[in-house]
């Protein structure tokens, strides 16, 4: 059923064995001096250990002032290219085939991080960094052509099997192209072959230094989905320009600056969303077309490829969260893979925070040596309290590392409050990792012991080695007069044990609170939010709270920002906000999410009387489901 991806296609003079690819995506692993890691090493090993036809590394800068991340691996000196070539001769001793993506982000950076002022074709700020660019002149412009000539040329040295041009997602290429941020009126500006100057004359300034037979892609964006941006039809015709300059590859993204989550969309986004740009570009190029886009299952891949949309497919995040999928999918184990369910915590959550990236359902991710599962010294006997993620990761890791694992979960199901989570719209995905973790408990031999709550009771009888706490948090309560007995918990809501009235007033607009009035507002309900803070939703994840914001407006929720509420009464709320009380409602139901408490009664029942007792995930302290998740991990590393 998936022959055609497993089957090997030609890029330039290198044939790729799958049609597979790892696209470039920022992991800030290098040193600050853009030189290599054994963290970023051993990143890219993982990828090639799981059977990916292409690994095409993140972006290397090919100019210092051309970064927009810290961490990022550079080629604009000789002295990187040795640590370089150490990550393509272990990837090649794998068999593996990786090219370096080369970049110069122009204005998406900011002065504090590069230290001058931003460069760009015109003095235009970009939308995300906000400071007006220097423009460069028609010698500044001839310098950075060579030094994308001189990084490829060191690529090439470094062993590196080919490179991708980076001329997607609003950095200097695109900035050049696209009318968006190209406002000169010299030779590079105006017409769109005038646009092309500065993507040709790197394309020419490359292959005179790495010759014909060095495969150079291009990466694109298909529509700058930006008022005044490029689109489709444009970049139909750039392509034809650069696969003439002699491009062995096009790949097909989308977006720039200003697009928000195009580059990175969230669970909201469909599988695939993108892939009609890609199959545009197959009309008029006879080069290998690359889609990207959300595709985070090689059945969506095969259909993609036997549909004639694409030559390659790119599945970046999926390929974190599972960096073994090709092997598991030419192998029939589509069971086993860990799919990537679009939360955006630890991908893009910490890169835009500057920080490494991580992996929500991959605690492993850039942790490859640290987070290795080794076998335990001496097999014990471990109770794990609560199958939640962290509980299940917890027990999932000890159970490989050969311990007797037996796991309580007080309700019927696995997943904890992490099921809940999966209920409001475009979150359903996360059912896929609680499905995929409750496979792999019973690979292990995880005992799982459903509807059973663990109990000082249990202990004592059985007299584990090791129990370990992750009973996770509760609804946290809400004293205000009137409202005891009055009033339900989101829990109760995405749960299902309570139907709410058709006017439903949820008090705390935080992720949970939003995202149960967006599940209510889903069916029909007229909701209101009551939220303390100047907003809602502010500790979602940019992009995924863009498309919720996007959605409770849509469906008509009203939201009140710093307002208390202060009681209840006739069915109605007394909120207090800018010093001025009034009342709101009537409402049929009422729903609380004022934060969660950790539920960790049993911790101090057997404090004492285990051999070594842990407390992990919310019920330590509440937190992000990525530390949980992390935690688990670590634990069932440790025991
Ligand atoms: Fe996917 Fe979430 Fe992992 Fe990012 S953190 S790769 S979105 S599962």
């Amino acid at each position: 059923m998936l022959d055609t991806i497993f089957s090997p296609i030609k890029i330039g003079t290198i044939e790729i064995p799958n049609r597979l690819v790892v696209p470039a995506m920022v992991m800030n692993y290098c040193n600050a001096d853009g030189t290599a890691t054994e963290r970023y090493i051993a990143y890219h090993e993982a990828k090639a250990r799981g059977g990916w036809g292409l690994i095409i590394t993140e972006d290397y800068a090919v100019d210092p002032k051309g970064r927009a991340f810290s961490n990022i691996p550079g080629l604009w000196n000789d002295g990187q290219i040795e640590g370089h070539a150490e990550l393509t001769r272990r990837i090649h001793n794998i068999g593996g085939t990786i090219f370096a993506q080369i970049y110069h982000c122009g204005r998406r950076t900011r002065t504090l991080l590069i230290g001058s002022q931003p460069v760009a074709p015109s003095p235009v700020p970009c939308s995300i960094a906000q400071e007006i660019p220097h423009e460069l002149t028609t010698v500044e412009i001839k310098e950075i052509v060579e030094k994308f000539g001189a990084s490829a040329l060191r690529a090439k040295r470094a062993g590196f099997d080919g490179i991708e041009v980076h001329g997607a997602h609003g950095y200097l290429i695109a900035q050049f192209m696209s009318l968006y941020s190209n406002k000169r009126v010299d030779e590079y500006g105006g017409s769109l072959m005038n646009r092309l100057r500065f993507p040709l004359e790197i394309m020419a300034n490359i292959r005179l230094k790495v010759g014909k037979e060095f495969p150079v892609m291009l990466r694109i964006s298909g529509d700058e989905l930006v008022p005044g941006g490029r689109t489709i039809e444009d970049t139909r015709a750039i392509a034809m320009v650069l696969e003439e300059a002699g491009i062995d590859a096009i790949h097909v993204s989308a977006g720039t600056d200003g697009s928000g989550y195009a580059s990175v969309p969230p669970a909201a986004v469909g599988h695939g969303w993108i892939t009609g740009y890609a199959q545009e570009m197959r009309k008029v190029v006879d080069i290998p077309v690359i889609t990207v886009g959300r595709i985070t299952d090689p059945l969506l891949a095969e259909a993609i490829i036997a549909g004639g949309k694409a030559d390659l497919v790119a599945m970046g995040r999926a390929s974190l969260a599972d960096p073994d999928l090709p092997n598991k999918a030419a192998a029939g184990n589509l069971e086993d893979i860990n799919f990537c369910i679009g939360c955006m915590q630890g991908c893009l959550g910490m890169i835009a925070i500057q920080q490494p990236a991580a992996c929500l359902v991959n605690p492993t991710l850039g942790r490859e040596e640290e987070m290795r599962t080794h076998p335990a010294k001496a097999k014990k006997r471990v109770f794990i309290a609560g199958a939640g993620p962290a509980g299940m990761e917890a027990a999932m890791v000890a159970a490989k590392r050969g311990h007797e694992v037996h796991l309580f979960e007080k309700e019927g199901q696995v997943g904890g409050q992490y099921s809940l989570a999966a209920i409001p719209p475009a979150k359903g995905e996360i059912t896929a990792f609680i499905v995929w973790l409750r496979k792999q408990l019973a690979d292990t031999g995880v005992s799982i012991h459903l509807g059973t709550e663990l109990t000082e009771e249990i202990v004592s009888r059985e007299k584990p080695d090791v129990v370990v706490i992750a009973t996770g948090s509760a609804p946290a309560p809400l004293n205000v007069p009137g409202l005891k007995g009055h009033a339900v918990t989101a829990h109760d809501v995405l749960e299902g044990t309570v139907d709410a009235g058709q006017r439903v007033a949820v008090i705390g607009g935080g992720m949970i609170g939003a995202e149960t009035a967006n599940h209510l507002a889903h069916h029909g309900k007229r909701v209101t939010i009551v939220e303390m803070l100047p907003a809602v939703a502010q500790d979602e994840q940019a992009y995924v709270r863009l498309f919720l914001l996007k959605e409770l407006a849509e469906k008509g929720v009203t939201i009140y920002v710093n307002a208390t509420v202060t009681a209840a009464k006739d069915g109605g709320l007394v909120i207090e906000r800018g010093g001025k009380r009034e009342t709101i409602g009537p409402f049929d139901t009422v729903v609380t999410a004022v934060g969660l408490k950790p539920c960790n009664e049993l911790q101090t029942k057997l404090e004492g009387k285990v051999g070594r007792l842990l407390t992990i995930g919310d019920a330590a302290s509440v937190r992000k489901a990525l530390d949980a998740i992390a935690e688990g991990y670590r634990v069932g590393l440790e025991i």
